[in-house]
């Protein structure tokens, strides 16, 4: 199995025990064909602060920046960023033409996100008290009068201005065939960001709290196993569950 989690709301659920974290880890130390990936919307720098002293099992690849972005751990327990899959998608992201134009074209009300360095896209949020529906559609009509080839990705307040057809079940693919694998890939998710990843996977595990259960892109999630409890309790009770095997996607 390739196991590619979702890291915030869902290997790392803010209601969830530490206790319920080793579990998991424990099956995993247990069944060593599983590798792990995480997938995450944030930058390694980002990822790598979250998950310190949180988790005890550091995952074979990471992928972050939504996609934008893989990294492998090595044996020394750094991580190489992999450069054929950068080059791959800087082919597909005029850094220098949208980082310049991008303050044309972000309506008031949207900033960037500060504190973070972005790879390969452009990360926003929505002002507390904003319409962030109408402030992500007037910035999408913006992109698309300049004629910029680009996707706009909106998960709770956050905007992310991506390279066109960029997503992490992108980058999860191309990972996945590099390396080879023909095991099955279970994704794990919560929210709206997760759905490339979802639309690559074999098998999709949803938490049961998750953001996308409230948003209009529901409908785009078939077939996914819904554990009684969310985080890492629920991955475990997925993995574990024989019904799994039945939810592949078709
Ligand atoms: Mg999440």
């Amino acid at each position: 199995m390739h196991l590619i989690s979702d890291l915030d709301g869902t290997w790392l659920h803010p209601r969830s025990a530490p206790s319920s974290l080793r579990r998991l880890e424990a099956h995993l130390a247990a069944t060593p064909d599983i590798t792990l990936t995480f997938a995450t919307g944030r930058t390694l720098a980002s990822a790598l602060g979250v998950l310190e002293g949180r988790i005890q099992r550091w995952p074979n690849h990471l992928i972050t920046d939504v996609g934008t972005a893989i990294y492998h751990r090595t044996i020394q327990g750094d991580w190489d960023e992999d450069q054929d899959y950068a080059d791959w998608v800087r082919k597909r992201w005029d850094s220098d033409f949208l980082e310049l134009m991008a303050n044309r074209w972000i309506p008031e009300g949207v900033q960037r996100q500060e504190g973070i360095t972005p790879l390969r896209r452009i990360a926003l949020e929505v002002l507390p008290g904003r319409n962030i529906k109408l402030l992500s559609e007037h910035l999408r009509k913006n992109l698309e009068e300049a004629g910029a080839r680009v996707d706009v990705l909106v998960t709770g307040r956050c905007i992310d201005i991506l390279p066109n057809g960029l997503h992490k079940g992108t980058a999860a693919a191309f990972l996945h065939s590099s390396l080879h694998l023909s095991a099955p890939i279970v994704a794990c998710g919560d929210s709206e960001n997760d759905l490339g990843l979802f639309s690559i996977a074999d098998a999709v595990v949803l938490m049961p709290d998750g953001a996308i259960w409230t948003s209009s892109k529901r409908h785009q999630v078939r077939n996914a196993f819904v554990p009684t409890k969310s985080g890492p309790v629920g991955i475990l009770q997925a993995i574990q569950s024989p019904v799994l095997t039945y939810s592949r996607l078709t």
